[in-house]
């Protein structure tokens, strides 16, 4: 539109309200579709004396016209689908100045209508999805790449997507003219709502998709290869861009993010990138001092058990945790408990008889150390 509001009316750029009321009312007369049937260019020009005078008649939105001129004013309405610009109509649906006009076109302004349009067919980002995965323990901790079937609703590709049964098109909702919006009530107080037949979008599918029922998606299964980076924990999210709902009116469709729940381990125990495990040892062993074959994720390891080790002593093993894809691996903590022996036969009863005859409280300071603290309790 090359021409700015002001020359569209016909007024000088300081005219008043008055005078582009009345010059739009001339003009809106003139335009009217009743009384230029069929004529394409008054059609135009009629939407365009209603666009200029949505601004013009509107105080705060015929400032910031008149201060960021006629390009950058309609642009920024068009770009937003709801600024400025692109708003006007919506002050035209029969309140305020708008209503001794209503009267004189017997309600026939689709207040909005072309906002309305507009909006339905705006593009919107499809809906993102959250797929549940339950993986291993050994699939966490070493990562993994996997295929998953998800059920999705895809764009129809029969009907790209437009509903229509092939060779038939959207047509003008009848019932709405296309503005997407009726008004209902008579007189003073006209509403304006979203058409019942169209939901707004200003056409109706005439004839149905036979794939998709005019629903413009249909379900499928896809297949996808997600990769698990080592060192994923429960709840932790994958995410495939673009694996989403699709899109809208050529919008970008949604993400799928994958959530996955790790099945525990039956001797590892996960504590950030660090991993704990408890290993019984022989009281021998921890009376001695020796060593003792440990699990690890990188298979069985030697850990060394000083002499006169305690029950609950924790070693750590270092870089023998949780291998965090791009992020180090962290330590293994080993807790050992003394294990105290059964079934034994009479040699080794007497073995450990020999050992009591000959102990003192020297051996035992834990023991010592407790009396002392116990105190009166112990007397
Ligand atoms: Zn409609
Ligand atoms: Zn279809």
């Amino acid at each position: 539109m090359a021409e700015d509001y002001y020359s569209l009316l016909g007024v000088a750029k300081g005219a008043s309200a008055d005078e582009i009321k009345k010059a739009y009312r001339k003009m809106a007369i003139k335009y009217h579709p009743d009384h230029n049937p069929g004529d394409k260019n008054a059609e135009e020009k009629f939407k365009q004396i209603n666009e200029a005078y949505a601004v013009l008649s509107d105080d705060k939105k015929r400032q910031i016209y008149d201060q960021v001129g006629h390009e950058a004013f309609t642009q920024r309405g068009g770009a937003a689908g709801g600024g400025p610009g692109a708003g006007g109509f919506g002050g035209f649906g029969g309140f305020g100045d708008g209503i001794d006009l209503e009267d004189l076109f017997g309600g026939i302004f689709g207040g909005g209508g072309g906002r309305r349009g507009r909006s339905a067919n705006r593009q919107r980002k499809g809906q993102d999805l959250l797929y549940r995965l339950e993986i291993s323990f050994e699939d966490a901790m070493f990562g993994a790449d996997k295929e998953i079937t998800i059920p999705r609703s895809a764009t129809c590709s029969k009907c790209g997507g437009n509903g229509c049964a092939p060779g038939t098109s959207r047509k003008t909702c009848a019932r709405c003219h296309g503005t997407g919006q009726i008004q209902v009530g008579q007189g003073f107080f006209n509403m304006i709502q979203t058409c019942p037949v169209c939901g707004g979008a200003g056409s109706t599918i005439e004839k149905p998709c036979p794939t998709c029922h005019g629903q413009g998606e249909v379900e499928e299964r896809k297949k996808l290869s997600l990769h698990i980076p080592s060192g994923i924990d429960s709840e932790q999210r994958v995410r495939l861009s673009g694996e989403g709902e699709p899109g809208s009116n050529g919008g970008p469709n949604g993400d799928l993010f994958v959530e996955v729940s790790v099945r525990p381990s039956p001797i590892f125990e996960r504590d950030g990138a660090n991993l704990r495990c408890t290993v019984p040892i022989p009281i021998t062993t921890a009376i001695l001092g020796g060593s003792v074959i440990v699990p690890t994720l990188s298979g069985p390891k030697e850990l060394a058990i000083p002499r006169g080790t305690q029950t609950g002593t924790q070693f750590r093993m270092r870089d023998m945790g949780v291998p965090m894809e791009r992020r180090g691996r962290g330590d293994l903590y080993v807790r050992v408990t003394v294990e105290t022996p059964t079934n034994l036969n009479a040699d080794q009863k007497a073995a450990i008889e020999r050992l009591r005859q000959s102990e003192s409280e020297a051996n035992y300071p834990n023991a010592r150390a407790f009396r002392d603290k116990a105190g009166n309790y112990m007397k």
